[in-house]
């Protein structure tokens, strides 16, 4: 007899930079898409968050939920967790998906089963954020690319 809690099936596990922290999910995740929103922008500070999700109690945690600190944003809703030691985001939560539970794609070592294929928050978009513009190499300096300079830009979205 399997031990309470214990997998099933397939899992994907992920964790912190420092190591402190580690959990896994059952594969396939629920969903996963990017966020340009501002508030996980900076929660994550990058051009935008990319997020899996999957229920509750498809996500286990295997080790440091103890090295975890928590924001509550009240007016938001949302609760955002991270490792007090290396500060890395874990998880984000909402209050109005309780059941429901969103971890960064960056911290999976393995693949989750769900595709990263949908954008929210478009309109909240950093107009910084590199697009799949064409790139050429920088001289002088081997590894760097950079963008081509523009004109204008195309697209008017202002994120800040
Ligand atoms: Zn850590």
């Amino acid at each position: 007899m399997k031990p309470a809690g214990a997998p099933s099936g397939p899992v994907a596990r992920g964790g912190c930079v420092c190591g402190a922290v580690r959990f896994e999910i059952d594969v396939p995740a629920v969903w996963a898409w990017h966020d340009h929103g501002l508030a996980s922008r900076r929660a994550q500070g990058c051009a935008y968050a990319t997020y899996v999700g999957t229920w509750k109690r498809r996500f286990r945690w295997l080790e440091g939920e103890a090295a975890l600190t928590r924001y509550e944003d009240a007016e938001a809703g949302t609760t955002r967790s991270f490792c007090r030691r290396c500060g890395t985001p874990v998880t984000y939560e909402k209050a109005r998906s309780p059941r429901f539970i969103n971890i960064p794609r960056a911290l999976f070592e393995t693949r989750t089963g769900r595709e990263p294929r949908y954008h929210m928050n478009l309109t909240e978009r950093a107009d910084w954020t590199y697009w799949g513009e064409p790139l050429g190499p920088l001289k002088g300096y081997p590894g760097v690319m950079r963008e081509r300079p523009r004109k204008k830009r195309l697209d008017p979205v202002d994120g800040e």
